[in-house]
């Protein structure tokens, strides 16, 4: 007993560690260089005036730490699953396949954004909006990239749950979950990054229209009935929750961005002549 208590608590200790880590080193990278040594190169791409103030900036890092209690519980969950022999993880990589390792990365974040638009929808009802604290999140509309996880544990708690569920039910090699964590943490700091870096007709190209961006998510702080997506928009665009002034802001601040994507694919590294005077 006292063994597998101890095992429980250091699985937390590490999850807990290891988030802590990841938000500070990773978010603390990203906002020294990106807003404060670039941030006088980048003035043309930013969204908001200024950034939180200083005292703004500790909340939202007090909340961002203290929401990673739910990856302790999540430490606790994955010991206890383990032991049990119900996670589906695998270690050997020719067991699916590499095409598999890498092709279930985008299809996991296709089914995080829909569990995340759904939950994050039923936040914004008035009940669900008290029960998980989702207001936590909304007190910051000046937003900086510290914001991207300062929710109440309550909000945390729902926003974790899928990922033991996923882990019971998608065969996953640790390879993909670290690229899944990776790409989904860097999406969410810049979606809260304050600057719109993403190339100019990134809302209107069949190759990129379905998904995020900092402006898009922008809009959700200013206008919490629009917008729930996290990585995607298509659910916004489905259920007619798009912000109607989503294009105009992203274009209004991408316009001096040197790129563009046209429908072949291909990266235009220059403005096209009708786009010039936008
Ligand atoms: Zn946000
Ligand atoms: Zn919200």
């Amino acid at each position: 007993m006292k063994e597998i208590f101890e095992g429980a608590l250091l699985f937390a200790g590490l999850f807990f560690l290891a988030a802590t880590l990841r938000y500070l080193v990773m978010t603390g990278a990203y906002y020294f260089i990106v807003c404060v040594l670039a941030d006088k190169h980048l003035r043309k791409f930013k969204i908001i005036p200024s950034f939180s103030s200083r005292r703004e900036m500790q909340q939202e890092i007090f909340w961002g730490v203290t929401n990673n209690i739910n990856f302790a519980l999540m430490g606790v969950a994955v010991f206890f699953l383990y032991r049990a022999g119900l996670l589906k993880v695998y270690f050997d990589v020719n067991e699916y396949g590499w095409f598999y390792a890498v092709a279930i990365v985008p299809a996991l974040l296709v089914l995080h954004d829909a569990y995340f638009f759904w939950s994050h929808y039923l936040m914004h009802t008035p009940w669900l909006r008290k029960l998980t604290r989702h207001d936590v999140h909304h007190r910051f509309r000046n937003i900086s990239p510290w914001a991207a996880f300062s929710v109440h544990p309550g909000e945390g708690f729902v926003e974790v749950l899928i990922r033991p569920l996923v882990l019971m039910t998608i065969p996953l090699h640790p390879y993909s979950i670290a690229a899944f964590a990776f790409i989904t943490f860097m999406l969410n700091i810049i979606g809260h990054s304050g600057y719109e870096f993403f190339p100019r007709n990134y809302p209107t190209s069949p190759l990129t229209r379905f998904g995020s961006c900092a402006s898009f998510h922008f809009l959700h702080h200013k206008n919490g009935n629009y917008n729930y997506g996290l990585f995607l928009s298509y659910w916004d665009r489905l259920m007619g929750t798009l912000h109607p002034e989503y294009e105009k802001l992203f274009e209004s601040k991408a316009k001096n961005n040197p790129l563009s994507l046209p429908r072949s694919g291909l990266i235009n590294p220059k403005p096209r002549r009708e786009e010039e005077g936008v």
